[in-house]
């Protein structure tokens, strides 16, 4: 075998999935078909769920230093401020890092792509896969290489995260149904100044569809986003000068533009795979689907899916786990796109439909309802959880399992563990709990009662093991953040999902959870 993964596209998921298996020692091979990383940013929100990753990976100082942290978006309609989403104050119990990071997609490519060699990788550029012949024990792949030769290489698996127009998928016959919107966007670099409030996020609602204003490392440095009035729509020659009076229109007479360093128009589809895999072929990121950008979710889902794929394949390849376990990635992540695609393309008809009456609603009913909505604490907490993607659970997967007993409100089976302060020892210090979980392996809180120390018999090596002192802060921590009272025990996955949930810890619950799963510890 040459490699035991072949990750074909080193964008975003890509990287992702090759740090992810790096770091768990297994043999990946990255390819790309471009001569080099990406120069545009593209996407440029990095959402708290995938920072929580990075911390995990151990580049989100990096991310932090490069990035511009979004902690508020404003609302303008018709000229006038409307309503401020503090999204900073919103997150703050949910995450270590409760808001939207502007990064662009070619610094987040970079920090990644710059981790690999931790792990001894680097990406093949230049080298691009044109087939694929799958049998029982492997694949075998056809790459051209950077001198236009070919080579054919067998691999255990393949990870298509080679984007909307993935060869993988077409190779594997997995069709992509949907559609393109009707709608044009446009994306411009600018130095700008006007009534934009610094360091925020600014979105102007105006009859004819939206723009937005994200605020860019450096002085009055503005990425605005938003989609071509009708009239400009189908020009293959327009430049952001055409576009400029409709922005001024709406972002006020004061708004001046100093300069513009990138300009670039597109048209964006919503489709999804109907399987994101094909036996010993998965499919990752846009080559799985592709929606509206509202929301800034389309990378942070790509990196999610890698996340959630990365530690079965790495348990798969140890022989840890049967390949049954690989069954789950599409029963998890299938749903979390189709939802996502739901509500990004409702939310996009909502804010770009081109008929009277929807102008009239965003500018008007649209900015008020959401200024008031998002005055309501229950309506700040679940928005959150949704754009910042920490909602996101498993709970109808078959790896998800929660025993009864445990109170109303507590976490359940296939949620993401609450981020909390914890003391793990009687008077010890208090810890950030996510920065305790080992991602490389299952993680086992017990709260409540008697801890197993890590080697227990019938615990293995594959577990960490997290005794919660008994103590009246954490006792606050837990009912304030999880409404945990009492004994409980969690199991959570390495991607810090919970697998297993109950009340009184048993291992043979434990070793039982997991060889039904067949995960072998
Ligand atoms: C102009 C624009 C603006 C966008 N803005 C946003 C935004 O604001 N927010 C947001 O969340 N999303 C945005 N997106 C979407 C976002 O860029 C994608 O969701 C993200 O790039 C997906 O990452 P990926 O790694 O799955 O795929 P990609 O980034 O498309 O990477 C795929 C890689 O695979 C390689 N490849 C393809 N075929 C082969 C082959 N046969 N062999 C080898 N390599 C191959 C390609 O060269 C490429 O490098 C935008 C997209 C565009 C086009």
């Amino acid at each position: 075998m040459d490699a035991d993964v072949l990750i074909v596209g080193a964008g975003p998921t890509g990287l992702m999935l090759a740090n992810q298996l790096g770091r768990r020692g297994v043999r990946a091979l990255i390819v790309d078909r471009h001569s080099g990383p990406a120069q545009q940013s593209r996407a440029l929100g990095v959402q708290a769920r995938t920072m929580e990753i990075y911390a995990k990976l151990g580049v989100i100082e990096r991310a932090l230093e490069l990035g511009q942290r979004g902690t508020g978006a404003n609302l303008w309609a018709e000229g006038h401020k409307m309503a401020r989403v503090p999204l900073g104050e919103i997150g703050r119990s949910v995450s270590p890092y409760p808001f939207l990071l502007i990064l662009g997609q070619d610094d987040n490519e970079r920090i990644m792509g710059e981790k690999l060699r931790d792990w001894g990788m680097s990406v093949q550029w230049n080298t691009e896969l044109t087939a694929l012949e799958q049998s029982s024990g492997h694949v075998m792949a056809t790459l051209r290489q950077p001198d236009g030769s070919t080579r054919k290489i067998a691999v255990a698996w393949v990870a298509g995260c080679d984007g909307a127009r993935s060869a993988v998928r077409e190779l594997s016959g997995i069709t992509f149904p949907g559609a393109p919107y009707e709608h044009v966007f446009f994306v411009a670099d600018t130095v700008a100044t006007g009534d934009m409030v610094p360091d925020e996020l600014n979105v102007y609602l105006w009859r004819e569809g939206f723009h937005l204003f994200f605020p860019m490392r450096g002085k009055d440095h503005w990425r605005v986003v938003g989609i071509l009035p009708a009239n400009l729509r189908g020009r293959d020659d327009l430049v952001f000068e055409e576009v400029v009076p409709s922005v001024r229109r709406e972002a006020g007479s004061g708004l001046s533009f100093k300069s513009c360093s990138w300009f670039s128009t597109y048209r964006i589809h919503h489709r999804s795979a109907e399987r994101f895999r094909d036996r010993r072929c998965f499919l990752l990121g846009d080559a799985a689907h592709v929606h509206s950008p509202v929301g800034a979710q389309g990378m942070n889902t790509g990196l999610q899916d890698a996340y959630n794929l990365a530690w079965k394949l790495a348990l798969v390849v140890e022989g840890r786990a049967d390949a049954a376990l690989l069954d789950s990635y599409e029963n998890e992540r299938i749903p979390v796109a189709r939802r996502l695609l739901d509500t990004t393309d409702r939310a996009f008809m909502l804010i770009v439909s081109d008929s009277w009456l929807a102008g009239l609603f965003r500018t008007q009913v649209l900015a008020r309802i959401m200024a008031f909505a998002m005055g309501r604490a229950r309506v700040q907490r679940f928005a959150f959880g949704v754009i910042s993607q920490t909602g996101i659970h498993y709970r109808d997967s078959p790896l998800s399992e929660t025993l009864p007993g445990l109170p109303e409100g507590a976490p359940r089976a296939g949620d993401r563990f609450p981020w909390m302060r914890l003391m793990f020892q009687a008077n010890g210090p208090v810890e950030d709990l996510y920065r305790k979980l080992d991602d490389t392996r299952f993680n086992l809180i017990v709260i409540g009662q008697p801890a197993p120390a890590d080697g227990t018999p019938g615990l293995g090596g594959l577990l960490r093991t997290h005794g919660v002192a008994d103590d009246p802060s954490n006792a606050n921590e837990l009912a304030s953040r999880a409404r945990i009272s009492g004994p409980a025990f969690y199991l959570l996955r390495p991607d810090g999902h919970v697998g297993l949930a109950g009340t009184r810890l048993e291992i043979a619950a434990v070793t039982r959870y997991l060889s039904e799963r067949h995960i072998f510890i």
